[in-house]
């Protein structure tokens, strides 16, 4: 045994400890405390003035000195000397005012098992994530989904995609839901298996059409949508394949009830193929979603432009894990439109959309070996209008037009890291962090504003989602 495992084993036991002391602190905080999510702001008339205006519209491109107005819900006005009698005015002098960055890949409910993937093949990601994952109890699902939502909006996360794939019960869901709900968030819920769900077994698909029907309790008030965590046909060899019986009637429940379909496939070089397994089954469709698809060939390329299928990229989390580097302008060139995602927290440590545009754009460059070769213009649409666009919500968000729904960040570009104010969209995927995320807009509402959130209670949000965190491993043993 290392000393090094005998000192992680130890820090774990401390954690532990800790964890403990949470938990029963915990217990009477709940009864005493107001919960860590407060009312939502209601949807106001808001002008923001005198800011550097980034539309993300490429007829109209940027706006210097530029307001954008939105009202109820809506954008109202992006342009000069707009009119907005009433409004209430926030000055942007020193900001840049773009959309908020659309996220289209996040397995959030494992959140509380943030940055444990280990570097021991009995600690990897997969072994981590299911040997917690079976310990999961429905209220953990809301405090890894609420952990996660919060950080998306604290750093200007507007539009996530939660790919839920450990759902063990009908509350499994709507806890996960819940937390979505709560925090005010944009979001298209995918609707998954549990994990370890045995190959040879259909997941259980009479939760989902209960969820189906019952959508507009859930859907508030139409900020989220439901999708649908294929999990594909399985591995390459025998013992990881999924009998075609399986996962025909999955996907064929799905496409049933006409819901936007999303699979990991031909992510490593292990998986080669899979998108070529789903071309000859004859299910690949347009707006497929295709997450990391690294490894697919130049066949399987074409087939996905020429039926209209999309991909998600996580550069944080497919480096960390070693899938390869991406292929990213043989996407693009063939059309294909590409989405930015976070994955999961257990590999990538954080959620900052700002980072994994910065990587996309260092990968591709490097690969390239041109310093010139994807620009951070054309980054920042894969991060904003483009992800929107994979989504099927390009003409509701993901740009700064009249008629759109109001998802608005603003970024104050005078802190220490940002300072000089140079080429905005260099600014933006090379420079900004989420601590310069300023304001936050999510459907009209004002969920962050002057660097503070408004609704979300963070510190009581980061303690309760870490008690929770602490229980879980003890429950499965976990060291
Ligand atoms: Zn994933």
């Amino acid at each position: 045994m290392s000393t090094r495992f005998i000192n992680r084993r130890d820090a774990l036991r401390g954690g532990v400890a800790l964890g403990a002391l949470a938990v029963a602190g915990n217990a009477g905080l709940l009864h005493a405390a107001p919960p860590a999510v407060g009312k939502l702001p209601s949807r106001g008339n808001v002008i923001i003035r005198n800011a550097y205006v980034m539309t993300m519209e490429r007829d109209v491109g940027d706006i210097a000195g530029g307001s954008v107005h939105f009202k109820d819900g809506a954008i109202v006005a992006v342009g000069k000397d707009i009119k907005a009698a009433g409004a209430t005015v926030i000055d942007g002098k020193g900001a840049i005012v773009m959309p908020g960055m659309v996220e289209t890949h996040w397995h959030m409910w494992n959140t509380l098992l943030r940055s444990m993937s280990g570097e021991k093949p009995e600690q990897g990601y997969f072994r981590t994530t299911s040997a917690l994952g079976i310990k999961y109890e429905a209220g953990d699902m809301y405090q890894g989904t609420r952990l996660a939502a919060a950080e998306a909006i604290n750093s200007g996360i507007t539009y996530v995609h939660d790919y839920c794939h450990n759902i063990r019960g009908f509350d499994y869901a709507t806890q996960d839901l819940r937390a979505l709900q709560e925090t005010g968030i944009r979001a298209r819920f995918s609707y998954g298996p549990a994990q370890a769900q045995p190959n040879d077994k259909v997941m259980n698909l009479e939760d989902l059409v209960k969820l189906k029907n019952d959508w507009a309790k859930y859907s508030n008030g139409g900020l989220i949508t439901l999708g649908f965590a294929w999990r594909g046909q399985g591995g390459n060899n025998s013992a990881n394949k999924i009998p075609v019986e399986v996962w025909r009637a999955e996907i064929d429940a799905a496409k049933k009830m006409s819901l936007p379909i999303t699979v990991h496939a031909s992510g490593s070089r292990a998986v080669i193929g899979q998108i070529d397994g789903f071309v000859k089954a004859g299910v690949l469709e347009k707006g497929m979603q295709l997450i990391h698809a690294g490894f697919a060939t130049p066949e399987e390329l074409k087939a996905v432009a020429a039926v209209g299928a999309v991909v998600s990229l996580s550069p944080t989390s497919e480096l960390r894990i070693g899938f390869g580097l991406q292929q990213i302008s043989e996407f693009i060139e063939a059309g294909v439109l590409m989405g930015l995602s976070v994955d999961t927290v257990e590999l990538t440590g954080n959620a900052d959309m700002f980072g994994i545009m910065k990587f996309i754009q260092n990968v591709e460059n490097g690969k390239r070996e041109s310093e010139f070769k994807l620009s951070a213009r054309r980054t920042l649409e894969l991060g904003t209008i483009e992800g929107a666009r994979s989504m099927g919500m390009g003409d509701q968000i993901g740009s700064l037009k009249a008629g759109k729904r109001a998802d608005i960040i603003m970024v104050n570009t005078r802190s220490l890291n940002m300072g000089v104010f140079g080429d905005p969209a260099h600014m933006i995927v090379t420079a900004a962090q989420p601590s310069n995320v300023d304001t936050v807009v999510i459907d009209g509402r004002i969920l962050k504003r002057g660097g503070k959130l408004t609704a979300l209670k963070a510190d009581q949000i980061a303690t309760e989602a870490n008690a929770a965190s602490q229980a879980l491993r003890k429950r499965a043993n976990w060291s």
